[in-house]
Order: structure tokens, then C-alpha cells, then sequence
């Protein structure tokens, strides 16, 4: 018989699984509105298919970092309200406003290039004002955040939507510099809030790990990522417990299977050797994929429901797998992130690279085949 085709290296992102997450994030804001990010292509998920359920979902905007991701957004049909928070000095602002794509205001520079871009093309632009709390990377200065509100509340060709700030310690809820971020936020937007004009800006301050543990945090709206995603940003806190399902699945297929004798190396290097003969089983999936070398030595995966190790170091585009005397066959299933009982997950693969659960799907490449369900 003809030997049937195998599926090689693959994700699995379930639309399913992005809504249920939205509807429980959902729960966390008060007001029932979510800025859903989808920067860094959904973490990896792929950015417009799940801007689109976002969208579809409900979400009240989609949030990305910057301007290119929100003009690849539009130019691929998505109508749904957008926001950017990222670009530089200097960064040509005109597409962005007269596509309607708010922007995030972090310097009176910004400011500026945001005044200019609607001036040029006779609309008016949203922005959402941004302050620096104290995590030390965009934002003004307080001292600087309500003139800045000033200024956009007086030019007509500008509309304060939104007053936004980001928290550096969330995933670590009981650390109070949590508290002294959020405090500053509220007595600040106090202040922009007398403005005439500024009543009806949205604040918005919870990324995933806030919007998870923090209901002061919530205010207007919340911005989470990971948790969108199905993935936990809290230690010690899986995403069952959070009633978050996880939305990808990454799978791939026994291509090659050799049975080597005692003392057999596997991979490059040949940090790994066969203890006692055995059979390693070749599997596609590599750091091209954006499998996490790092990993090589202490991943496993789930070959006919049960983990074996994988010998030796990731490769490009391929690992080896030490499947020791299983009844593994040709064309076998490979599962390296799956939903099943004893599967491996994002949070393991974290763990073995020495990192988060963020860099592991994030790093997912653009080669790797998506399939939607
Ligand atoms: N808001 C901003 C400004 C961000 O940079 C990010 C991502 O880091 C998020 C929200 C979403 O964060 P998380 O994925 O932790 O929910």
C-alpha cells in the first residue's frame, strides 16, 4: 500500500478557544469593554485571523504596538477600531490617522507628529494619552501628562479617547510598587478629568496579570494579551485555574525511525548518546520554527500518549526524538504542544528554555503552518 501523507509541523489556533477567553476576560471589566492585543502577529498565533475573532467577538478595540501592525491590519480589510502605541520620531503619521488608527501619545514630540498628520489630512485624530506610572519606558512624565491633556482637549483637529498607563510588576500581584502605579494613574487622570472636554476619555491600565488580579485596576477597560491567548502571566497559577483555554496546539509527525546502537549520538554536537540501544524517531520542527533551542536537553514530547525525550539539540529545522523500545510507527503523531491529558504546554517548553510562556509562542515563526478551527 502506498504510504499515506503525515503532516508535518503545524499549529492548531482555535477560534473557539480565543472567544471563550475574550467572554472571560470580559468578566474582569466592569464596563464590559476590552482592548484585545494582538501585537507581535497574536503571539505568535497570527495576527489577523485573531484580530478578526477579537473583533468579531466583541472586543471594544484591537490593540497593537505599532503603526505597521495597525496599517497591516487595515490593508488586509479589518474595519474594527484600532490602536497603536509605538513608532519614533520623525514616523509618517498620515496613513495611520486617515485610516482612522488611534495612536498612542508618549511625548509632546508625538504630540506634534499626531497634530501634523491630521492637519495634512483634514481629520481629526484619536489619541490615547500615555503616562509613565513608573515602569520607565513610554509615557510622560507627571509632571508633563496634564498639560499634554491640555493641549489635545483645546486642538480641534485632536480627541482625547483614551488616558493609558502600563504596570512593570502584575504577574507579581502583591508587590506594592502595583499599588503605588496604580494610585498615580487614578490621581493623575483626577487631574485630566477636570479638563473641559477630557470627561469621556477611556483609562485604561490592566494588562493580563491586572485584569486577573486587580479589580481596582480595571477602570475604564482592560488590555490584556497573553490571557486572550489561553496562557497564564501568574506564577504558580495555570490557565485551568484562571478558566482560560489555551488556544494553539502545535503538532508535528515521525518522518524517520532508525533503531541505533548503544552509544549512538544525536544532533549536532553530539551532546546527547544513546544510553543503550534504542530507536530515535526524527520529527520537522526546529528554531526556524521558532521551537526554542534553548530547550534542547530538557524537552520532551508526546508520541502516542506518552512523553519521550528529545535527544540532543534542537536543529533549524528538525529535532531527533530517543523513543527508546515504544511501538512508535512511521508518520506518528508528534505532539509538542497539546491539549491532552500529560501533553506538553507553552509553560513547559518556558521552563525547560529558561524563559516565559510569552517568548515560547511569540517566537512561533511565519513559516509555521496555522491551521484555523
Ligand atoms: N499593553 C501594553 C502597552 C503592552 O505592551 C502589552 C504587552 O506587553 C499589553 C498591554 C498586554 O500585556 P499582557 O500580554 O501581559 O496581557
Amino acid at each position: 500500500a502506498p504510504t499515506p501523507a503525515v503532516t508535518p509541523l503545524h499549529a492548531r489556533v482555535s477560534r473557539a478557544a480565543l472567544e471563550h477567553n475574550l467572554s472571560r476576560l470580559r468578566e474582569q471589566s466592569p464596563s464590559g469593554r476590552v482592548i484585545a492585543v494582538v501585537k507581535a502577529n497574536a503571539y505568535g498565533h497570527g495576527m489577523l485571523e485573531a484580530a478578526r475573532t477579537f473583533a468579531q467577538a466583541g472586543a471594544w478595540r484591537i490593540g497593537v504596538a505599532t503603526v505597521e501592525e495597525a496599517l497591516e491590519l487595515r490593508g488586509a480589510g479589518l474595519d474594527a477600531p484600532l490602536m497603536a502605541w509605538l513608532y519614533g520620531p520623525g514616523a509618517e503619521l498620515k496613513d495611520a490617522v486617515a485610516q482612522d488608527i488611534e495612536l498612542g501619545v508618549s511625548t509632546g514630540h508625538a504630540l506634534e507628529q499626531v497634530r501634523l498628520a491630521a492637519r495634512a489630512t483634514g481629520r481629526q485624530a484619536r489619541v490615547h494619552l500615555k503616562l509613565d506610572t513608573g515602569l520607565g519606558r513610554n509615557g510622560f512624565v507627571l509632571t508633563e501628562a496634564v498639560p499634554a491633556a491640555r493641549v489635545i482637549v483645546e486642538a480641534p483637529e485632536l480627541a482625547l479617547t483614551g488616558v493609558f498607563s502600563h504596570l512593570a510588576n502584575a504577574d507579581w500581584p502583591d508587590d506594592e510598587a502595583n499599588d503605588a502605579q496604580e494610585d498615580l494613574f487614578r490621581e493623575v487622570l483626577a487631574q485630566i478629568r477636570e479638563l473641559p472636554g477630557a470627561q469621556d476619555a477611556v483609562a485604561h491600565l490592566a494588562n493580563s496579570p491586572a485584569a486577573l488580579t486587580r479589580p481596582s485596576a480595571a477602570f475604564d477597560a482592560i488590555r490584556p494579551g497573553l490571557s486572550l491567548y489561553g496562557l497564564s502571566p501568574l506564577e504558580g497559577r495555570s490557565a485551568q485555574d484562571l478558566g482560560l483555554r489555551p488556544a494553539l496546539e502545535l503538532h508535528s509527525a515521525v518522518v524517520n525511525l532508525k533503531r541505533v546502537p548503544a552509544g549512538h549520538g544525536a544532533s549536532y554536537g553530539l551532546s546527547y548518546r544513546a544510553p543503550e540501544e534504542t530507536t530515535f524517531a526524527l520529527v520537522p520542527g526546529g528554531y526556524g520554527d521558532g521551537i526554542l533551542r534553548t530547550a534542547s536537553g530538557q524537552a520532551e514530547v508526546s508520541i502516542g500518549g506518552r512523553r519521550h525525550p528529545v535527544a540532543g539539540r534542537i536543529a533549524m529545522d528538525q529535532f531527533v526524538v530517543d523513543v527508546g523500545d515504544a511501538p512508535v510507527r512511521l508518520g506518528e503523531p508528534v505532539t509538542l504542544i497539546g491539549a491532552e491529558e500529560g501533553d506538553p504546554g507553552a509553560d513547559d517548553w518556558a521552563r525547560w528554555a529558561g524563559t516565559i510562556n510569552y517568548e515560547v509562542v511569540t517566537q512561533l515563526a511565519a513559516r509555521l503552518r496555522r491551521e484555523w478551527t
